[in-house]
């Protein structure tokens, strides 16, 4: 019983909560409302537990990377396993052997000749790194004009200087416009809801719009281009789901045009499309790949790069005692996070998670469609196990319904996450079919509760 392992009810006045700047949150709002329902102190399987002992049922597997469900204890033993023996082991002229063994686990699940692991420590990093790659690729060619990056409207690649660069969520660029990298244009983002709200998977409507790629090369010249950069399916603004057709004619664009393909597959990596990577769910092959979150559950910060053995070969120029690529971070390939990522690797196959995900996604679409005509529905969008219903919003009050539907969902048991007026799903693979009809009916109920 979870109410009861809970540790005792703190008084709010236990907690300062002026210290800590929460980020991606209202702090005023936050600090002034002081919501024992949004301090979370355990979490097991597809729950939080609230420090009042209420549960949570867990509508977006945290910020989309425990997949699996919380603490699945093959993963807690490894990491303590790990603990046991080594803390921190550097990732600069030394390594450790399981390091290595990891990389060889994410190639092989890696489509193509996408063979060459890079670690990191979160998303952002893995798009600033596979920007920098890309750039460099190119001059190690003798193509040093190719430095243009070319991202998506409505994009989120997070929050380094390059992610949000070649992003497209205008709060997160607006307030940074100096430091942004140069010379980065946009491709337009694919939500339209006139020609394709209510689209059951990916909409009919819309490959076209990567014919716009065609557009940017004749404005700036693919001399200038270095690459393309956009996630299979938009998890952040929103589960925006690309048209039938619209990645392979982005691959066949960059193809003609000499540009490197990046998929930001932080949220689309390790199973949630219902395959190990968009790449494969959507049968485009990109020339990089990022990923982040589900590579190890969450359990311990971790991203990183798959490139091409191309891409990698090119690096490999020179004297060969000489660093090939002057770039890597402090934790790259952290101990505990690649002990993490191992055992969820174990997981991923032992149980056929991607193929799961496929399953439930299945059943997400059917049950989430079923909320078309409640109150202020504009679209209802799903692809892989996820989902997300949008509400019309509040006059004059932009992602206030969003907010006050989070809140009811939290009455409700429900830890949903919302993006403007637009609430998201990607519950665990976990998730019991007596759950996910707990999740829309929650949602329903949320939705008639701020009509
Ligand atoms: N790229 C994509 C597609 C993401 O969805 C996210 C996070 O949600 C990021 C990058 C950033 O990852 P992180 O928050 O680990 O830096």
């Amino acid at each position: 019983n979870h109410a009861a392992a809970a540790p005792a009810p703190q008084t709010e006045t236990d907690l300062n909560l002026d210290p800590y700047w929460m980020p991606f949150t209202h702090n005023r709002y936050f600090k002034r409302q002081r919501p024992l329902d949004r301090l979370l102190v355990s979490a097991e399987g597809a729950y939080y537990t609230t420090v009042e002992g209420q549960r949570l049922f867990d509508c977006l597997s945290g910020l989309w990377c425990s997949s699996l469900g919380h603490r699945h204890p093959h993963i807690v033993q490894a990491v303590k396993t790990q603990l046991d023996k080594a803390d921190y082991i550097p990732a600069f002229q030394v390594a450790s052997p399981d390091s290595f063994r990891l990389a060889e686990r994410i190639a092989a699940v890696a489509p193509g000749s996408l063979n060459r692991v890079f670690f990191t420590n979160s998303g952002s990093e893995a798009v600033d790194t596979a920007l920098k790659i890309a750039v460099a690729y190119h001059r190690l060619r003798g193509e040093a004009s190719r430095t243009r990056i070319i991202g998506r409207e409505k994009g989120y690649h997070g929050v380094g200087l390059g992610g949000i660069s070649a992003g497209g969520m205008v709060a997160n660029r607006k307030m940074f416009a100096p430091l942004m990298i140069p010379g980065v244009d946009h491709l337009p983002h694919t939500h339209n809801l006139k020609e394709m709200a209510f689209s059951r998977g990916q909409p009919a409507w819309g490959a076209h719009l990567a014919d716009e790629l065609e557009r940017l090369v004749a404005l700036h010249d693919a001399s200038t281009i270095a690459a393309v950069i956009v996630e299979p399916m938009q998890g952040s603004v929103g589960v925006v789901v690309p048209p039938l057709g619209y990645l392979q004619r982005l691959r066949e664009i960059c193809d003609k045009h000499g540009i490197l393909l990046i998929f930001d597959e932080v949220i689309c990596g390790f199973g949630r499309m219902g395959d190990w990577f968009g790449a494969q769910a959507f049968g485009v092959t990109p020339d990089l790949i990022t990923f982040a979150k589900c590579v190890n559950n969450g359990t311990v910060p971790m991203g990183g790069v798959i490139a091409t053995d191309a891409i990698y070969d090119a690096f490999m120029q020179g004297p060969d005692y000489m660093v090939e690529l002057f770039h890597g971070y402090t934790y790259s390939a952290h101990a505990l996070a690649v002990a993490a990522a191992h055992a969820t690797l174990d997981l991923l196959h032992a149980e056929a998670v991607p193929q799961r995900f496929a399953e439930l996604g299945r059943k997400i679409g059917d049950a989430v469609h079923g909320l078309k005509g409640e109150p202020n529905v504009v679209d209802i969008r799903n692809c892989g196990a996820a989902a997300a219903v949008e509400l019309a919003p509040l006059p004059g009050q932009p992602g206030l319904r969003g907010l006050r539907l989070f809140e009811e969902g939290l009455k409700r048991g429900l830890l949903l996450r919302f993006t403007g007026d637009t609430v998201a799903m990607a519950p665990p693979v976990i998730t019991t079919d007596a759950e996910l009809d707990h999740m829309i009916e929650g949602v329903r109920a949320c939705i008639r509760a701020v009509a």
